[in-house]
């Protein structure tokens, strides 16, 4: 590694092994990681800053996630996020993509969250870890909880607190005690997911918990096999799961009930029942037929990388 804007990971981020094994290897500056990436980010990316970097693909031998093992440092990370990524684009693009069913299953979370802890929401203390634009957070202000948000984008925190979110400093985390924490699609952006698990655990109360929602897709020995750079995000090859420099982490379920294990934490689920009971959006066939599926799909069946989480030995 002669790229000084990268840093090699030397343990599975999830678990903490040093035994993983190298799957897939290229070079970002040439095809097909270079075209995919000129593709993906509009023509932005500034390749002098991959000049030398390779994209290398591992698998943890007692966790199975699959990790990107040279990520890119902090300054890279904020050229990506800040420059490579359009905020106003992406801004203006998040709007033309919410409608009503985006906001409805932010309603049905909340709810469900909201009834799990049997506790009147202003008694609520809740985190949205890497918030975005604070859509989250500003619908369970609504239920009337308490909400804080951490995030790094200067657009997204200028755009939540003008919405009244207060937003907090990760140095500034462990001041409080939440009853909930949600990170929605952020474990797999993060370096170092253990230790973020690790730290955030320590802010909650007692019978406190911790979602992590990371990207699904329980193909993906078929998706990595046939490795197709142009399948589009969302079609059945699509490398999204695993895209260069963004999801540095592809968990497993079985990678994150690891971690989990890990970082001293348990899974906790929201009773089918109370799924159930707060499931809106019931018009249609594929609806109804949606919303019976997803507490069973996940609760029993335990196919969807969206999981709580809560602190061993802190049982409600
Ligand atoms: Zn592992």
């Amino acid at each position: 590694m002669t790229n000084c804007w990268f840093e090699t990971r030397k343990e599975c981020p999830a678990c903490g092994s040093a035994a993983f094994q190298i799957i897939y290897e290229a070079e970002y500056d040439r095809p097909p990681i270079k075209d995919y990436l000129n593709d993906f980010y509009s023509g932005r990316v500034e390749f002098d800053y991959l000049e030398g970097a390779v994209y290398i693909l591992c698998e943890c031998d007692v966790c199975g996630m699959i990790f990107q093992r040279d990520i890119p440092n902090k300054t890279l990370m904020e050229r990506l996020y800040d420059h490579w990524i359009n905020s106003k684009e992406s801004f203006k693009e998040h709007q033309e993509s919410t409608g009503l069913d985006y906001y409805s299953c932010y309603v049905k979370e909340i709810m469900q969250i909201i009834s799990y802890f049997n506790e009147k929401p202003f008694r609520l203390n809740f985190l949205d870890f890497g918030m975005g634009w604070g859509n989250w957070a500003l619908m369970a202000k609504a239920f009337g909880c308490e909400v804080y948000g951490v995030e790094l984008s200067k657009e997204c925190i200028a755009h939540a607190q003008s919405n009244g979110i207060k937003v907090i400093s990760w140095d500034e985390i462990h001041q409080y005690r939440f009853d909930f924490i949600n990170t929605e699609q952020v474990f797999e952006h993060i370096s170092e997911p253990l230790n973020t698990l690790k730290y955030l655990r320590m802010a909650l109360k007692p019978n406190g918990m911790i979602k992590v929602s990371v990207p699904t897709a329980n193909d993906i020995d078929r998706r990595l096999k046939i490795m197709d750079w142009t399948s589009p995000k969302g079609s059945p090859n699509s490398l999204n799961p695993v895209a260069p420099l963004e999801h540095i982490n592809f968990f497993r379920r079985s990678s994150l009930i690891k971690m989990a294990e890990v970082a001293q934490m348990e899974e906790v689920y929201i009773p089918i029942l109370k799924q159930y009971q707060y499931t809106t959006g019931w018009s249609g066939i594929r609806n109804i037929a949606k919303n019976i599926i997803l507490p069973i799909y996940r609760n029993v069946l335990k196919k969807q990388n969206y999981i709580f989480l809560r602190n061993v030995g802190h049982k409600s």
